[in-house]
């Protein structure tokens, strides 16, 4: 099955007591028993919904892995993947996270003794350089938010093989449609669905796959002890999501590569960081390892004010936290997403006041490119 396909095809399709085409929506929360303990596989929507299961059977095809699971955000996902592992286990994670994978490891989970070394991966000789005999899982986001740096997984997950790390990919900005990690060799992958996976800026939700049936049996004990999943009504959505996730991704690009022509050609911007760009440092590992570069750039504008400036200005470019919907968004990472991250920590990592990233949507390129370019003037 080709890819266009699969995300139609793929998983559970239709109902076979009705003929329905889709999944219908199962809004349940018990089933009932034909004796004490023997069932139709589902007991408690807890542990199994069907509406759900569907879902997590379609993202287990699309990353092509051994099981999938959903979760109510993005951050339950990355939470219930962390607690894989025991306390004094130490974590190596991409610097650049987004802001709440930061937050939740140095916060939160720090607090049960989980140690994490945040550092550029997109240089391996900085994975090797931050092992440490407690060292567990290697956790990359790539390309990364808001600067889009990118990590060689194939080379990286070789790296930690070498030292017993579970490889972790946060798959959020390529989609399984532009990325596909498992077969880069890593262990889990990750999404906060709540962005092209839903796409519609219309549900919060988390998708994780993992590659064998030990991690399986292992995530799913997580998932149910602690509880953390995705209602049957998000499972549906993101299920119709899915659908158009092919042409939707194809689109977001080619409007994308529109736009950052448009903004090399102009002098007064600074850097513009975008994947798919010949002189961005990791474009050939990018090539290499994605089908597409995919509808996220971050651009610099100067400063403070004049980011406040074209944000005012912008009538297409919604100013919101998200990205990869149908409508386009903009953000000022350094006050938005990133503001969890200190300031000393957001200038070590390049994150300026003047740096806005978009989240290109579906409109017609023409009209989002005038809409920069009067914003821009
Ligand atoms: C949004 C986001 C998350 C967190 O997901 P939520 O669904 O908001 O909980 C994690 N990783 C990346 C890359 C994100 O963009």
């Amino acid at each position: 099955m080709k890819r266009k396909t699969k995300l139609i095809h793929g998983g559970i399709s239709g109902d076979p007591h009705t003929g329905a085409v889709n999944v219908p929506i199962y809004q349940v929360s018990t089933y009932k028993q034909e004796e004490a303990g023997v069932h139709k596989g589902f007991e408690y929507s807890r542990t199994g919904n069907p509406t759900r299961h569907a879902l997590e059977e379609l993202i287990k095809d699309l990353e092509g892995g051994e099981a999938g699971f959903a979760f109510g955000s993005g951050m339950a996902a990355i939470t219930a993947v962390v607690m894989l592992l025991d306390s004094g286990d130490h974590v190596i994670m991409t610097d650049d996270v987004y802001g709440g994978t930061f937050r939740v490891m140095s916060k939160v989970l720090n607090r049960f003794g989980i140690e994490s070394t945040f550092v550029d991966t997109s240089n391996l000789d900085n994975i090797t350089a931050s092992m440490k005999p407690n060292t567990k899982m290697l956790y990359l986001e790539t390309p990364t938010n808001p600067l889009l740096k990118i990590t060689d997984i194939e080379a990286a997950v070789l790296e930690a093989k070498q030292h017993g790390l579970l490889t972790v990919v946060d798959n959020t900005f390529s989609t399984p449609y532009w990325q596909t990690p498992l077969v880069q060799g890593a262990d889990i992958v990750l999404h906060s669905a709540t962005k092209y996976i839903g796409g519609h800026s219309d549900v919060v939700a988390g998708l994780v796959v993992v590659n064998s049936n030990k991690l399986a049996e292992d995530l799913h004990f997580i998932q149910n002890s602690t509880g953390g999943v995705l209602g049957p009504q998000d499972s549906w959505l993101l299920m119709r999501g899915i659908k158009t996730l092919g042409i939707r991704m194809e689109e977001h690009e080619s409007n994308t590569k529109r736009i950052v022509e448009f903004l090399t050609g102009i002098s007064a911007i600074g850097n513009v960081f975008y994947p798919g760009l010949e002189s961005h440092p990791n474009h050939e590992i990018a090539k290499k390892q994605s089908r597409g570069f995919g509808g996220m750039v971050s651009f610099d504008v100067g400063s403070r004010e004049k980011a406040d400036k074209l944000l005012s200005r912008l009538k297409y470019f919604t100013l919101a936290e998200s990205l990869g919907a149908v409508e386009s968004l903009i953000s000022v990472p350094a006050r938005m997403t990133h503001a969890s991250i200190p300031a000393e920590r957001r200038a070590e990592l390049g994150i300026t006041d003047g740096l806005v990233r978009i989240s290109v949507g579906l409109e017609d390129a023409e009209d989002l490119i005038e809409d920069l370019a009067q914003g821009l003037r």
